[in-house]
């Protein structure tokens, strides 16, 4: 069995290769732009490991996925290769546009013309599983859960861009019998997230001693899914879903944004305390332009029918999260010195 994923030096990608390669031992190809997002350091647990290659390619490159199709020979795709963050969306939406849409059509295109000409056994065995999010479900008020059903409404140029895709993916299953499944996910946290997103910037801000930096009032709600269960997850589905099916992945731990902080100042106070509490370091900033109230996800359908559950809850997940970043700085403060340094994005959406 050999896999290609898609975005594979990001974050969730990562997780899902040192779970392929270094605990199942399932041969996986990386193809990955390497942008921004993208750091080979997140794989290199596993890189020498024979059954693990990369191929820097773009998604957006139909001749070089072709290519790569043709010499690489694989049984399933994983696609996660995506512009991911929302702030970075609402100042500069092509990006989102040219990968998340352009580039998926790009890779449903070659796989489709690789698939169709496999073998009928390979043809059948053959699957291309979509990761998408939870936020193309829009936002929820006070009460109730997403489902598989619940209507699309995206909010951000992000978001929109993945429920665009998602449409796509859907498309190629019913026009052209492509073999597909399509997971939507809750947030995800855990080691090597890159620290642009909430819950690492707060560790990495916390322990620099600079301000903590939450949006509004705090109150949005966010479902948090640890990426190892996440990954465990998506090759769950891969090699069980059904065809053509969605299967909706969260970790049934809703926080507002301010616990998250709180608790994320909690475990730095015990673990690399300053003197004094981390919770001074909090500051309310400007809100997100059009920032969703919350997300969560009704987890019924993985659970019941392949047996999917999170094994870690919000706690051990996010202390195994901060003693992580305790532990590998030499990984953070390469990002930190080089291609982020924590400032402020996602604003130019706000200016009038
Ligand atoms: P990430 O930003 O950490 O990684 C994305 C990877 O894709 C990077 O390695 C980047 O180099 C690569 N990439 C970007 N554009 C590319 C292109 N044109 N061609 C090839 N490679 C390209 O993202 P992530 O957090 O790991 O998310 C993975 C997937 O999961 C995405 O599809 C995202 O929409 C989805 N998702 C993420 C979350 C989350 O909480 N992180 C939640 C829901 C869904």
């Amino acid at each position: 069995m050999k896999v290609l994923v898609t975005g594979g030096a990001g974050f969730i990608g990562s997780a899902v290769i040192r779970l392929l390669v270094g605990e199942l031992g399932v041969s996986v190809v990386n193809l990955d732009a390497l942008t921004y997002a993208g750091n080979l350091d997140t794989v290199a647990p596993v890189a020498d490991r024979p059954g693990y290659s990369f191929v820097k390619a773009d998604i957006r490159d139909g001749a070089a996925l072709a290519e790569i199709f043709s010499a690489e020979q694989p049984d399933m795709v994983m696609h996660l290769a995506a512009e991911s963050h929302v702030d970075r969306s609402i100042d500069g939406p092509a990006a989102f546009i040219e990968t998340n849409v352009l580039g998926t059509y790009r890779l449903l295109e070659a796989a489709r013309a690789y698939w169709s000409k496999l073998p009928a056994e390979r043809r059948e065995a053959f699957r291309f599983h979509h990761i998408s999010t939870d936020e193309v479900y829009g936002s929820l008020g006070a009460e109730g859960l997403f489902t598989e059903t619940t209507a699309y409404a995206p909010n951000s140029p992000y978001s929109a861009s993945k429920a665009s895709s998602d449409h796509l993916v859907r498309a190629w299953h019913h026009t052209y019998g492509l073999p597909v499944v399509t997971t939507n996910c809750s947030n995800n946290y855990g080691p090597y997230h890159f620290p642009e997103k909430l819950i690492p910037l707060t560790i990495l801000n916390g322990l620099e001693g600079k301000d903590l930096p939450v949006y509004g009032t705090g109150e949005n709600v966010r479902d948090w899914l640890f990426v190892e269960d996440h990954a465990r997850a998506l090759w769950t589905v891969a090699t069980k879903g059904r065809l053509g099916e969605v299967y909706n992945i969260g970790g049934e731990a809703e926080r507002t944004n301010i616990s998250v902080v709180r608790a994320i100042c909690d475990l730095l106070d015990e673990l690399a305390p300053s003197g004094r509490p981390h919770r001074e370091l909090i500051r309310f900033v400007t809100d997100r332009p059009g920032h969703d109230v919350r997300y969560a996800m009704d987890i019924t359908k993985v659970s019941n029918e392949l047996g999917w559950r999170p094994r870690e809850s919000f706690e051990t997940g996010l202390a195994k999260t901060v003693a992580w970043y305790l532990a590998n700085r030499p990984w953070w403060e390469a990002i930190r010195s080089q291609s982020y340094q924590g400032e402020r994005l996602g604003l130019k959406g706000a200016e009038k």
